[in-house]
């Protein structure tokens, strides 16, 4: 892997209930991020997108710590 951090897309049936604990790959910070989110989600420390929404799923841009039911 030449990447520090991965890219990942979720799929989720019920994107509503959950939520997702992310670690900033810039800076570490860590953030909880709403499954369904409407818009572009940026790092509240380092203002790097972490999260994106690409229909019913999200793509994380940055390293999933934990999916929160
Ligand atoms: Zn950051």
């Amino acid at each position: 892997m030449n990447r520090v951090f991965f890219t990942l897309v979720i799929f989720m049936r019920e994107p509503d209930s959950k939520f997702i604990k992310v670690r900033c790959g810039k800076c570490k910070n860590e953030q909880i991020v709403f499954g369904k989110a409407a818009s572009v989600v940026n790092c509240l420390v380092c203002g790097k997108p972490i999260a994106q929404p690409t229909g019913g799923k999200i793509k994380v841009d940055a390293r999933v710590l934990e999916v929160l039911e």
